[in-house]
């Protein structure tokens, strides 16, 4: 088969290799569809640490077509990955803290993964989908799971007021969250198309730039999600807080990026400054609420591409207009 395979940075090439096969307590999917993520370009270009050569993807589903000994899950089911593999022993992974393990080994980035039309995972890591789901609708699993593990720490609570920074998958998704929990949301993004997009996902109201953001909320927000990954929302995100109010930080900059931050506004005005770090135990929750359609992926689907398109997809910069490109091998 041919694989999305990253040999080094900048090196990123359809490869011919072999289809995976299952060893025990492993499954062989087909995969329906893998989306193109930004860490997937941070990894293309060495600002992620990775383990080359290694076949990209880590946001895909599939159909089970092969199992290896001592694994139930019956053939034919259709499940969602959850790429990262903790190892289960260390510190940190005995106290909760998974998403942390140091010895973690995430599937697509240390391991092959889905840009590739058949993928191995241990079945420990696959959450079942509806028969019926639309294939496409699996990818979505583990940025949602990422997602709600922000939202999480975030904790929004009804009536209170969320800013979202981001107009993206990760910013589309966390407005839906806060909505869902019962805050009122307002959106910001420079593209109009996706503030559109998050207003029918359920913001109230959106703005462009973080300015305009404080002209519409002048108190400000009591949680700002920063879904953005771009040094000015980063920084910007703690202005837009009410005093005692929260910011947690989903986007991803790039390794050794350095941003100016207020310590004294922070501590002043008491902003609770969080970092959320991949999905831990969220993705059962991510697959059931695409699953039960409380979460709506389909208007987040701008595109979907044949694996020989997927290295100049990855390779080039996003599309300003796309929220989400998928691979369907
Ligand atoms: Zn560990």
């Amino acid at each position: 088969m041919h694989a999305v395979k990253l040999f080094g940075p900048g090196d990123l090439r359809l490869a011919l290799c072999d289809a995976p096969k299952p060893q025990a307590a492993d499954i062989v999917i087909r995969v329906e569809s893998a989306g193109i993520c930004g860490t997937d370009r941070h990894l293309f270009k060495g600002e992620f640490p990775c383990a080359p050569p290694v076949t990209l993807g880590h946001e895909f589903s599939g159909i089970i077509i092969a199992r290896g000994e001592g694994v139930d899950l019956p053939l034919g089911a259709r499940v969602a990955c959850d790429p990262n593999c903790p190892c289960g022993r260390c510190a940190l992974c005995r106290k909760g803290k998974v998403n942390l393990c140091a010895n973690n080994r995430a599937i697509g980035i240390h391991e092959d993964g889905g840009f590739a039309p058949y993928a191995k995972l241990p079945a420990h890591r696959a959450h079942v989908l509806p028969p019926d789901l639309n294939p496409l609708f699996g990818a979505f699993c583990e940025p949602l799971a990422c997602t709600l593990h922000g939202v999480d720490l975030g904790a929004p609570k009804p009536g209170e007021r969320v800013i979202v920074l981001g107009g993206g998958v990760i910013g589309q998704m966390a407005v839906q969250l806060a909505k869902l929990a019962g805050a009122e949301v307002l959106l910001v993004t420079r593209q109009a198309a996706k503030r559109r997009l998050g207003e029918d996902l359920g913001a109230s109201l959106t703005a462009a730039t973080l300015p305009g953001a404080l002209a519409l909320w002048p108190q400000g927000a009591d949680l700002v999600l920063e879904c953005a990954g771009v040094p000015e929302t980063v920084t910007g995100a703690p202005a837009l807080c009410t005093p005692g109010g929260r910011v947690v930080v989903l986007g991803v900059l790039p390794k050794g990026t350095t941003v100016p931050i207020d310590p004294f506004d922070l501590l002043f005005r008491e902003i609770s400054l969080l970092y959320s770090f991949l999905n831990p135990f969220t993705q059962g929750r991510a697959a059931h609420l695409i699953a039960s359609g409380m979460i709506q992926v389909a208007p987040l689907i701008s595109r979907q591409i044949p694996l020989d398109d997927a290295v100049q997809a990855i390779s080039q910069p996003p599309h300003p207009d796309d929220v989400k490109v998928l691979i369907v091998p």
